[in-house]
């Protein structure tokens, strides 16, 4: 074949040159087969379906040991699925009803099940149409006898699929798989998971025309450029070979940067942490030597449950985080759920405008139980490390005040109870509402730090959607009422002698990076990957030259 360049979505950087490996799974077609003895067949399904259970119990135990707790948890929703009653029934009604084989009637509620998940209105659940796939695919193969292997890899290559399921990214063999590249997927798949953890090349969304007639080509997965070249010429393999050298070298001298100082040559530190979606993030913030972490989406830790998470297992995560950075601080935000991030046991009324709806905290005073319960959670963990809290989407001293109640409240009572606990937790807030900043010297004089949330505020501020992709060319963060605002909260938080911070994603923004310093920003909390090239940023800079 000539050379052929397919572009499509970069979910990790990176250059990766081998061969393309097509994943191959097994692919039968279900017959429909009539049969008489019923309960022999719902026999045979409930036998496939515990084998599938412990199959998939074998498999939590393999990712949880490669790739952490929250990235294995998808496997217990697997095993939570072949458990779930309206599943089970659903196959056992076809079989009885229909008369007809276990496969056939495993086939159908799958198709059934995929779509209602995929006709809900909620990302999350949309997703999950994809596992009650996979779970029933599982089925299906102990059904006809086949083998859970998965694909061996004999030699390093590039995995190309359609798009891949968790239970089959997690039976690769990792020290063999060079990049990734898939036809479909979104940014927040499980395989765009999996690849920004392990630090692999990913490119996704590439469509059709990757097709399975390229198996064993020679291909360059650009995940700079969110591009695959097929069939490289000699020219472009010596060029995309170069920038994989010098990609290697980048990365090696920024590692030498790990264990020395954030500091400008005239001598200013500056604290730089690091964003986290979930515990299995801590691995990368200290391979990237974080100096504690600035943003702890605690809302993750909702959206991926079912119901809400009890106050034990949210003490457990803000425990493990506060451990595992030993004494370094992580401040760990209040849930910010609503808007974009819906979870369907909240049960929130459906709204003309989600981003200025019923939202983080303000969820959180009007369902003061469900609050309380995070503030337990996490002044118990304050016991094991450094933890601070930290409340979004605040637009008033009323709510700051309010919020301040509850802590209260909740810090007598643990007293009471004699647990243990940190007095002096620090409590600050998100400056990411246009009030919020219009207002800061007075909220500045109630709490401990402020962070600003420069994603919020650029939408707030410009009235622009961040969500709406079509109007892209309008959101901007560097905008001048944005910029102003962050030096007024600077201002603010100075005057009341308490420090500031930037947790949004311009904070890794490196043209802004000396400006936000003059400005005396104290704090930028930044994606994992982006800690080493503002350390580099901010080591270059000498304030004491004037502007
Ligand atoms: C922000 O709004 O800038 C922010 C950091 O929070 P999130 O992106 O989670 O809304
Ligand atoms: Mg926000």
């Amino acid at each position: 074949m000539k050379m052929t360049i397919l572009t499509g979505k970069s979910v990790f950087g990176g250059i990766a040159i081998g061969r393309l490996s097509f994943y191959k799974r097994g692919q039968g077609t279900i017959q429909r087969r009539h049969v008489e003895d019923t309960a022999r067949e719902s026999q045979r399904f409930e036998e496939a379906r515990q084998q599938a259970i412990r199959e998939l119990k074998g498999l939590y135990d393999k990712a949880l040991q490669e790739v952490g707790e929250a990235n294995a948890a998808i496997f217990e929703i697997h095993q939570m699925m072949l458990d779930d009653l309206d599943y089970r029934e659903s196959v056992s009604n076809i079989i009885e009803t229909q008369k007809v084989n276990a496969e056939y009637a495993v086939g159908t509620t799958a198709d059934n099940f995929a779509q209602m998940f995929s006709s809900m209105d909620d990302a999350y659940m949309q997703g999950r149409a994809a596992d009650v796939k996979d779970v029933s695919d599982r089925v299906l193969r102990i059904l006809s006898g086949g083998s859970d292997e998965g694909q061996t890899l004999t030699e390093p290559c590039i995995i190309a699929a359609d798009d891949l399921v968790p239970s089959e990214t997690v039976q690769l063999d990792k020290s063999r798989v060079l990049a990734f590249a898939t036809m479909y997927g979104s940014a927040n798949s499980h395989t765009a998971i999996l690849a920004r953890t392990m630090g692999i090349p990913a490119v996704i969304g590439l469509g059709e025309r990757l097709d399975p007639s390229m198996d064993g080509v020679t291909a360059v997965v650009d995940g700079f450029e969110g591009r695959v070249i097929l069939d490289p010429d000699a020219e472009t393999l010596a060029v995309m070979q170069n920038r994989q050298e010098q990609e290697q070298k980048r990365r090696e001298l920024l590692l030498s940067l790990r264990g020395k100082e954030t500091v400008t040559k005239d001598g200013r530190m500056v604290n730089l942490y690091a964003n986290i979606g979930n515990v299995s993030d801590l691995g990368a913030a200290l391979q990237n030597d974080a100096g504690g972490i600035g943003l702890f989406r605690s809302e993750f830790l909702y959206l991926e449950n079912e119901d809400y998470p009890t106050e034990e297992e949210q003490f457990q995560v803000y425990k493990t985080a506060a451990m595992n950075m030993a004494g370094k601080k992580v401040i760990i935000r209040t849930l910010d759920i609503g808007a974009d991030k819906q979870a369907p046991y909240f049960e929130l009324p459906k709204e003309e405008n989600p981003a200025m709806g019923m939202r983080a905290i303000r969820i959180c005073l009007t369902r003061p139980q469900v609050f309380k319960t995070q503030l337990r959670a996490l002044y118990r963990a304050s016991a094991f490390g450094q933890i601070a809290i930290m409340f979004p989407m605040i637009t008033s001293l009323k709510e700051v005040r309010a919020i301040r109640g509850i802590a209260e409240g909740v810090k007598s009572e643990l007293k009471a109870e004699g647990i243990p606990f940190q007095e002096d937790v620090e409590l600050g807030i998100m400056i990411e509402t246009p009030a919020a900043v219009m207002v800061s010297p007075e909220l500045a004089r109630e709490v401990d730090f402020f962070s600003v949330g420069t994603n919020d505020l650029t939408q707030y501020t410009l009235a622009v959607d961040r969500q709406n992709s079509s109007l892209e060319e309008f959101f901007d963060p560097r905008h001048p009422a944005v910029l102003r605002m962050l030096r007024m909260t600077a201002e603010a938080a100075h005057q009341a002698g308490i420090w500031v911070g930037i947790c949004g994603e311009l904070a890794a923004d490196l043209e802004l990076t000396e400006e936000f310093l003059r400005m005396g920003i104290d704090e930028l909390s930044v994606s994992p990957g982006m800690i080493l090239p503002l350390r580099q940023k901010i080591r270059e800079l000498d304030l004491s030259d004037p502007r």
